[in-house]
């Protein structure tokens, strides 16, 4: 008795999982018609862009394209027709689907065939003509077989085409599932944008869960704690900047929610104490696109507890963590993480990029952290936002966790800039707490400089601590919460400090 539906207050519409299976029929029908045509060879891969926003008709398509055994490209709605057309060149797309919205962009990015679902309360896919094609069997679906192409985030460069097999996902649902006790009457709120692994990851495990999923076109912290509240809803997947937005908008979570995962990001601190004394029941993970999602997945008990950490790896993922050699570090060192098991992708759309990141024991992540005495692991930065001072490794999160313990200090981020005679330079953006609205010049924050420097003296030695701070109204992050450091350097290269 499953049901999506758009409720973003205009328009709301539910389904049953029996009607919504005739309705995947009817675009499996009318993508065979419009896109693939009735020679189709599905043995060879045939790939559908698809670029339509968290909606009701992203579903169907969905699952119409995973019927027909069509691998499935979600593309990000709110990149350039320049960034979605270098994107489709890439991925050498079959066809695209477009909705109304995003119709015009789309003629924009490709030659190929193109077909638009309505997105409005009744995605009506008349277009597709399904009635033109009849007897539409399932395509088997091997668990080898891939069928997703997924964008990173692209915070370390442009970003990667990651292959996601039926049998990740699969994976990755029943390791999520046995850590969090998932029911089929649990009820998941979906309001990430499903062009990212953490927004699709509760749609695609729906179906195998028999759980309820409501659909939020976007997330808006007014709107999302009234579907909560209202829809009975168990469960929400959220980047921190979300989570910490409803507080600030003065939720308190109601008694039928179970999980609210929070990731994409690191969760501050000072985030999971204030969730702690609002009673969310908050499951910090940390995961990412390689490995359809979660690699840890912390209880509530554990992280308001052990503030920080982000859970033990789920059981369908093996963690190691190894030093610059390879070799495994010891209880609460900190080292690459090193990922295996079913979940994690057999590799990257363009194979030069897998062949540098996967070796005999595993992907490497380029992501550094610790175990503790209980397995909980600890995320720290990524190995690439290591700085590299006068020949000494600084590691950001150390200098940031010393900048934020300052009163004063609201956020901070920590990034090397080039140096002539050091080769890179420690140097930080600052929140104050007293600027958290507002941006530029603040003769407070000249003050505060010489306190901060200070209290960094006591706490880092001195090539760990920062040359030069910066002031902003708020730290840049890209659209999935982390901190875009381009853009950081480049504020405070801007600010010329
Ligand atoms: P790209 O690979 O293109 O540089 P990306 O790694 O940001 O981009 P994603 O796959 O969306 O793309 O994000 C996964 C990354 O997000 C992880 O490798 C990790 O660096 C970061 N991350 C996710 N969860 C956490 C967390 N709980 N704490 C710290 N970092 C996290
Ligand atoms: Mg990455």
């Amino acid at each position: 008795d499953g049901s999506a539906g758009s409720g973003d207050g205009a328009t709301t519409e539910s389904w049953t999982y029996a009607a919504f299976d005739r309705r995947v029929d009817g675009v499996a029908a009318g993508l065979e018609n419009a896109v693939f045509g009735p020679d189709c060879d599905h043995d060879a891969e045939a790939r559908l862009g698809v670029l339509v926003g968290t909606r009701v008709a992203f579903a169907a398509v969905y699952f119409a394209a995973m019927r027909r055994g069509v691998t499935v490209a979600p593309l990000n709605v709110r990149e350039t027709a320049d960034e979605l057309r270098s994107k489709a060149d890439r991925l050498d797309l079959d066809g695209l689907v477009c909705s109304s919205t995003t119709a015009e962009l789309a003629t924009e990015i490709t030659d190929g065939p193109i077909v638009s679902v309505d997105d409005s309360g009744h995605d009506a896919v008349d277009s597709l003509r399904p009635d033109r094609v009849t007897d539409l069997q399932p395509v088997e679906l091997e668990r080898d077989r891939t069928h997703l192409l997924m964008f990173t985030s692209g915070t370390t460069g442009e970003p990667k085409a990651v292959r996601l097999t039926v049998g990740n996902l699969l994976a990755s649902a029943i390791g999520s599932a046995f850590r969090l006790g998932v029911l089929p009457d649990d009820r998941w709120l979906c309001c990430l944008p499903m062009y990212h692994m953490g927004g699709l990851a509760p749609l695609v495990r729906s179906t195998l869960y028999g759980t309820t999923t409501v659909i939020q076109r976007s997330f808006d912290p007014e709107e999302t704690a009234r579907i909560i509240e209202t829809n009975g809803i168990t469960g929400v997947s959220l980047v921190p900047t979300m989570c910490r937005r409803l507080l600030e908008a003065g939720w308190t979570p109601p008694e039928t929610l179970r999980f609210v995962l929070l990731g994409g990001a690191p969760a501050s601190r000072d985030l999971i104490e204030r969730c702690r004394d609002r009673g969310v029941p908050v499951h910090p993970t940390y995961g990412m696109t390689e490995t359809a999602s979660q690699i840890a997945t912390a209880r509530p008990a554990d992280a308001v507890e052990r503030p920080g950490t982000v859970g033990r790896a789920l059981v369908t993922t093996d963690v190691s963590i190894v030093d610059e050699e390879g070799n495994p570090v010891g209880t609460g060192e900190v080292g690459e993480v090193v990922v295996s098991g079913p979940t994690v992708s057999p590799g990257y759309l363009d194979d030069d990029r897998t062949v540098s990141a996967v070796d005999e024991r595993g992907l490497h992540t380029g992501d550094m952290a610790s175990r503790d005495e209980s397995g909980r692991l600890w995320v720290h930065d990524r190995r690439s936002d290591r700085i590299v001072t006068g020949g000494e490794n600084v590691d950001p999160d150390e200098v940031r966790e010393a900048l934020r313990s300052h009163s004063a200090v609201a956020e901070a981020a920590v990034v090397g800039l080039a140096d002539e005679e050091w080769g890179e330079r420690v140097s930080a953006l600052v929140v104050l707490e007293s600027s958290r609205r507002s941006t530029g010049e603040n003769a407070r924050e000249r003050r505060a400089i010489e306190s901060i420097l200070e209290h960094c003296k006591e706490r880092l030695a001195s090539f760990k601590r920062p040359k030069t701070v910066g002031f902003a109204g708020s730290i840049p992050r890209t659209p999935s919460g982390t901190v875009d450091r381009d853009l950081v350097r480049r504020r405070l290269l801007a600010d010329g400090v």
